[in-house]
């Protein structure tokens, strides 16, 4: 069976009328992960033998007639995202031979639609970076150009679906690690309003601004797999207990009647002509479709990478504090219980981990507070406000989601600021904890894709989902890298 074509949606039709089954359809990714995960690397654990049995039950479900549109579907779970009985290393050595002992909140849902769970995917360490360059188990390669990055901290989960190795996988998003490695990759990344699905069983990063995410073939595709996902969760308090939209109901085929705005400030200098060029024509596009769109400002925009890299490091420091050597995975003895502690974390962390934790420590400490940490919040604030602001006036906004397309490995790796810079324009988002989507808008004359970012106000996901439908199909793009 050739399944390199095929999306969520289509398989899910081919499952309910009984013209292939589970088990012959996760036949086919296992044997495509044998084939291509060696060169790719996007996987870091198969469930061979967890996922055949998964589809035996699948097939069950189908055959009795009890099958949901998830039921016999193969996805790829992000290793910092729990699995009860599973490795969850966050791509961290620290966690090497930890075993999660429950399920995420997320995982729990989508198992309640029997989809089969094909692995777990590479990362970032703890998912800090851009490239996938920071996992301490080596790096995921895009399917696009194996000498480049796939984009990060998801990087894994991306390059799965890009390479269908998987028909969509779950990341998560703290400033931009599902959007960014989606438009690197050439697939649909989507982040969730802060609150509309539960971090209960993410291996926290920064816990106020963590999201579970999704990367999928399609808009319609992520939609299907989100509605599966979303909503209110005891265990996580900060979720909220609003209702779940049928986001695939709600897909449109036009933008009649829908204010846009694009931010001056995310047009400007800096942006790589040809990303600029993709995304000029993704904005004609939306007005083709009917859309109303206007030049606006985000005046405080410009401060959100500086904000994002004061707050989210304070928060990691204080994270990644249960990572002892007496809690958790790997522990080095030593002469004292500071030795322990010393010996663990200076062998399991790395490089830009320390970093995050030294700045996160040294930002938060009495002294310091005032001048960072306070003044990043206060900057939050006027961020949150923009966006709360243009959303009076704009049902929607527009955004590139990376200055340039995939970088080669190594590239930047040396300066900590140049891979903090490939943030620029998803961390607000973030910050302000507004949903968006990135959709996959044109390749490069090099053939390398760029996404285009979609962002509205919280609670929005429905609006998102139908306006990247409509684009995408009007687009009519069909990525697949070769391989
Ligand atoms: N590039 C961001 C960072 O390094 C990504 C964080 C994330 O979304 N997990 O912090």
């Amino acid at each position: 069976m050739d399944i390199s074509e095929l999306t969520l949606k289509q398989a899910s039709e081919l499952l309910a009328d009984k013209k292939i089954s589970a088990l012959e359809l996760t036949r086919a990714f296992l044997e495509r992960i044998k084939k291509l995960n060696p060169s790719i690397h996007a996987f870091l654990f198969v469930a061979e033998e967890a996922s055949l049995a998964d589809a035996a039950r699948a097939d069950k479900l189908i055959a009795d007639g009890e099958g949901f549109a998830l039921t016999g579907i193969p996805f790829a779970v992000k290793d910092n995202i729990l699995v009860k009985g599973m490795q969850a290393t966050a791509g961290s050595k620290i966690l090497e031979n930890y075993i999660a002992p429950y399920d995420a909140t997320v995982i729990k849902k989508l198992k309640e639609s029997g989809p089969i769970m094909l692995g777990k995917t590479n990362l970032d360490e703890w998912g800090m970076g851009v490239s996938t360059e920071n996992s301490a188990y080596g790096p995921t390669k895009n399917p696009y150009d194996l000498e480049r990055v796939p984009g990060g901290s998801s990087g894994g989960s991306a390059a799965a679906v890009a390479a269908s190795m998987a028909l969509f996988a779950l990341g998560t998003d703290t400033g931009g690690s599902s959007r960014q490695p989606a438009s690197m990759c050439g697939v649909v990344g989507f982040k969730p309003t802060y609150g509309r699905a539960s971090r209960y069983g993410l291996i926290a990063l920064g816990s106020s601004l963590d999201q579970p995410g999704v990367l999928a073939c399609t808009v319609e595709d992520a939609a299907i797999a989100f509605q599966a996902m979303a909503g209110a969760d005891e265990w996580d308090s900060t979720s909220l207990p609003r209702p779940v939209p049928d986001y695939t109901k709600l897909l449109r085929e036009d933008l009649k009647g829908i204010k846009v705005g694009v931010p001056k400030e995310y047009l400007a200098e800096g942006l790589h002509p040809e990303v600029k060029k993709i995304i000029e024509g993704a904005i004609v596009q939306f007005e083709r479709l009917g859309a109303l769109v206007e030049s606006m400002s985000l005046p405080n925009a410009k401060y959100a990478l500086a904000a994002y890299y004061v707050i989210l490091p304070v928060e990691i420091s204080a994270n990644l504090s249960r990572y002892d050597g007496i809690r958790y995975g790997l522990s080095i003895s030593g002469e004292s219980l500071a030795d322990v502690y010393y010996n663990s974390r200076s062998t399991g962390l790395g490089v830009e981990a320390k970093r995050r934790i030294m700045i996160g420590t040294y930002a938060s400490s009495a002294g310091y507070y005032d001048a960072y940490y306070k003044k990043a919040k206060q900057a939050q604030a006027l961020i949150r406000n923009d966006f709360k602001k243009a959303f009076e006036k704009y049902d929607l906004i527009l955004t590139p989601t990376s200055p340039a397309p995939a970088f080669k490995f190594g590239e930047k790796t040396l300066d900590p600021l140049q891979a903090y810079l490939e943030d620029i324009f998803t961390v607000a988002l973030n910050i302000a904890g507004v949903p968006g989507l990135v959709v996959p808008a044109g390749l490069t004359d090099g053939g390398l894709p760029v996404g285009l970012q979609i962002v509205g106000p919280h609670f929005s996901e429905e609006k998102l989902f139908a306006a990247g439908h409509a684009f995408e199909k009007a687009l009519g793009l069909k990525l697949r890298p070769k391989l």
